[in-house]
């Protein structure tokens, strides 16, 4: 029972350098977002010990009465936040959640259509490497090259010609709102199951700030880790009994083993702190802190450093920086933010001539810095900050300087160590 430091010295120095990396610098990658001590808590806790194949109620493994009210409650609580009526809050992930869904409403072999990797959409939606792409036949359809938007009536075309048994709705990168309404209108036309994947904007629908996709959807997946700040980790929502059924079936024993209870313990907390009103401040803080981001890149003296936002701004918790007009590449300026202390994401945009691990793009997210308390003043001064950084001649001395203030402006888990 010797503390961490004692039994592993090598992995505690990681545990304490990762720590103060994070109090450090800006967290702007649109994917990320920082636990409540809450959820730390039950993470680390004793619930990672337990075996609890099976469902609250009928589990093969004794002793699960106290880890059911857990999982009752995360998926009561996953339920209720939303709207829905079924919830399987047992995916380990994003992607584990994808698998089962995928698994429960097509067949190997079945075509499915969903958005183009290169135009925002995810690996578990079709990539040729991943397992979507792997068993499936799969068809996508990509934004308009002058609006840089999804056009439905493209949609509706490939839905019409090529008859997919699944159409999925959802991205890892894309700025504004999708139509629910008419892609269900478009999956009920072809026969097809409509799948949306809410990963990246289900702390903004869990607000109220974006339309949901729940009453829409035949089914919806998300993970808990991104907007809505929780523990690495998914869940399914839908209203049909029948296909909850086969949706739990397919998580498990289709595609995972034991559940993760200290996991499925901190969703239920994330799922109720998303409830309250300071969540939804924290989200309407996430969104104004992008629009601000996206005024702030597509500025005179932004455009003449060849930096633009796609679609010209954001409804969303992210903007997509387009440099194919700049002469940073999307590494050069991941990298050149990195060396003022902000972390972000270099990534393709639509129609990308630079290669996949250079590219033309940044993905810039706000809501880690949200989480952290910043508000309009502080996302201003970060977006001048970031403006610059991606202009000739930044002074790297001094933009440090004003990243390091606003960092110790809004210490991150203070006195964590004396947890
Ligand atoms: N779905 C979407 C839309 C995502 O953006 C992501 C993560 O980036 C995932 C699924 C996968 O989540 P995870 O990384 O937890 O597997």
């Amino acid at each position: 029972n010797e503390p961490l430091e004692v039994v592993d010295p090598e992995i505690a120095e990681v545990l304490k350098n990762e720590l103060g990396r994070q109090r450090g610098t800006l967290e702007m990658i649109a994917s990320e977002n920082f636990v409540p001590r809450a959820v730390l808590e039950s993470q680390g806790s004793v619930l990672t010990n337990k075996y609890a194949e099976g469902y609250p109620g009928r589990r093969y493994y004794g002793g699960c009465e106290f880890v059911d009210v857990a999982e009752e409650l995360a998926r009561e609580r996953a339920k209720s936040l939303f709207g829905a009526k079924y919830a399987n809050v047992q995916p380990h992930s994003g992607a584990s959640a994808n698998a089962a869904v995928l698994s429960a409403i097509a067949e190997p072999g079945d075509t499915i259509l969903g958005l183009e990797l290169a135009h925002g959409g995810h690996l578990t939606h079709g990539m040729k490497l991943n397992f979507s792409g792997k068993l499936y036949n799969v068809v996508s359809y990509g934004v308009d090259p002058e609006t840089m938007r999804i056009d439905m009536d493209v949609v509706r075309e490939k839905a019409r010609e090529h008859k997919p048994k699944v159409i999925i709705a959802g991205w890892s990168a894309y700025p504004r709102h999708l139509d629910f309404a008419e892609f269900r209108a478009i999956a009920d036309e072809v026969g097809a199951t409509l799948w949306v994947d809410m990963a990246h904007f289900a702390g903004l629908v869990a607000a109220g700030l974006h339309p949901s996709p729940v009453p829409h959807a035949h089914v919806t997946s998300s993970t808990v880790h991104k907007t809505i700040g929780g523990p690495r980790s998914g869940f399914i929502l839908t209203n049909d009994l029948e296909l909850h059924k086969k949706l739990n079936s397919n998580v498990f024993p289709g595609q995972q083993g034991g559940p993760l209870m200290h996991v499925i313990a901190a969703k239920a907390t994330a799922f109720k702190l998303a409830a309250t009103d300071e969540f939804k401040d924290r989200q309407e803080r996430t969104i104004s802190g992008a629009k601000l981001l996206g005024e702030a890149l597509t500025s005179e003296a932004s455009k003449a450093a060849g930096v633009d936002v796609l679609t010209g701004g954001t409804d969303v918790h992210l903007v997509l920086a387009d440099l194919r007009e700049s002469e940073l590449d999307g590494q050069q300026a991941e990298d050149a933010l990195h060396a003022v202390g902000i972390t972000v994401n270099r990534n393709a945009v639509p129609f990308d001539p630079r290669p996949p691990m250079v590219t033309s793009g940044l993905r810039i997210g706000t809501p880690a810095l949200a989480t952290r308390g910043f508000g309009d003043a502080e996302f201003a001064e970060v977006a001048d900050i970031v403006s610059l950084t991606l202009q000739k001649g930044a002074d790297v001395d001094a933009l440090s300087a004003r990243v390091k203030a606003l960092a110790d402006a809004f210490p991150l888990y203070p006195g964590l160590e004396e947890w």
